[in-house]
């Protein structure tokens, strides 16, 4: 709960001492003033024992909420008609993100979010100039000299995300983006199956993967990608799994543990009601974050998206 603030009792019959010794200031006529002290102090302990129990989780809950770096999100055509980019991003900034990386079907989006919020959007550039072309962008060789046009005329941190899956992935088109990828130093932001991750990874084995929803994929078979792979990361966009009740999975917590560096969290605004998710989204994740070690939950909330991609965007400028 940002900024509420806590205002802890302050009667002197309350007020925390440090030790017995200190009590003899108080008003105890007619009494010694050792015995005073013990009978405060028997009177007092549980009393401030009772506010240290209630207060610790209202200061905690005062404290600036963990920064999130959302890696997965989309601003397209029919999210903007219906939320302004004013409007988008007062939600980007009500949700306490560091930093969110936008495409969008078509790039205008992201565009229009970027000149909005500069010190919030990394624009990543999307294959698709409609929603229509999931299924279709890989076997559309248009979608390469647009890619081209809009890389030379804006800057951005990863092409994607875009959907391929299995030996889809080995098209001239989606080999071209991978080139493209590697000639302009871009991360790629792939939704696909483990098997075109491979595929990618085979025609540049240097290539930049953020593996979208972590393929959704087994957190097994997700550590295996990772152990095999040292230039993938995942984000862990629209999928629940990892987490319920503000608790990891064991076996995600085992994922989350061997490779802390490599897990980034997104909300995946794949529609324009999920606009409206964003702020229980990062909400959502500090509190599941919070059941890890705090130094991993920090990673994987935004040191890593940061480290990624914070560092680019004074080369999108
Ligand atoms: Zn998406």
């Amino acid at each position: 709960m940002p900024g509420r603030s806590v205002k802890l009792p302050d009667s002197p019959s309350v007020r925390p001492k440090p030790a017995c010794d200190k009590l003899v200031k108080w008003p105890v006529a007619r009494q010694d003033s050792r015995i005073a002290c013990k009978v405060r102090c028997m009177q007092i302990r549980p009393i401030l024992a009772l506010l240290a129990g209630l207060a610790s989780p209202l200061i905690s809950a005062a404290q600036a909420p963990l920064p999130i770096f959302d890696a997965h999100l989309h601003y397209s055509h029919d999210a903007w008609e219906r939320l302004p980019p004013s409007a988008a991003v007062a939600l980007l900034r009500q949700a306490g993100l560091k930093a969110a990386m936008v495409s969008s079907s078509s790039d205008d989006g992201t565009q229009m979010l970027y000149a909005a919020a500069p010190d919030l959007v990394l624009p990543v550039l999307r294959p698709y100039r409609t929603r229509g072309e999931i299924g279709s962008w890989m076997h559309d060789a248009s979608v390469i000299p647009h890619l081209e046009a809009r890389l030379a005329k804006y800057r951005y941190v990863a092409i994607g995300e875009y959907h391929v899956y299995g030996a889809d992935a080995d098209t001239p088109v989606v080999r071209r983006v991978v080139e493209l990828a590697r000639q302009h130093r871009l991360y790629l932001h792939s939704h696909s199956d483990a098997d075109a991750i491979e595929r990618q990874f085979r025609q540049d084995p240097q290539a930049r993967i953020l593996w979208a929803h972590a393929g959704f994929d087994r957190p097994e078979r997700v550590r295996e990608m990772l152990r095999k792979h040292p230039n993938l990361w995942c984000d862990l966009a629209f999928r629940s799994d990892h987490a319920s009740g503000g608790q990891v999975d064991p076996a995600w917590r085992e994922a989350f543990l061997e490779f802390p560096d490599r897990f980034l969290v997104g909300t995946d605004t794949f529609t324009p009601e999920r606009w409206h998710y964003v702020v229980e989204h990062a909400r959502w994740s500090r509190e599941w974050l919070s059941s890890l070690p705090p130094a991993v939950a920090e990673q994987i909330a935004w040191k890593n998206g940061e480290r990624l991609f914070g560092a680019l965007r004074t080369a999108l400028r």
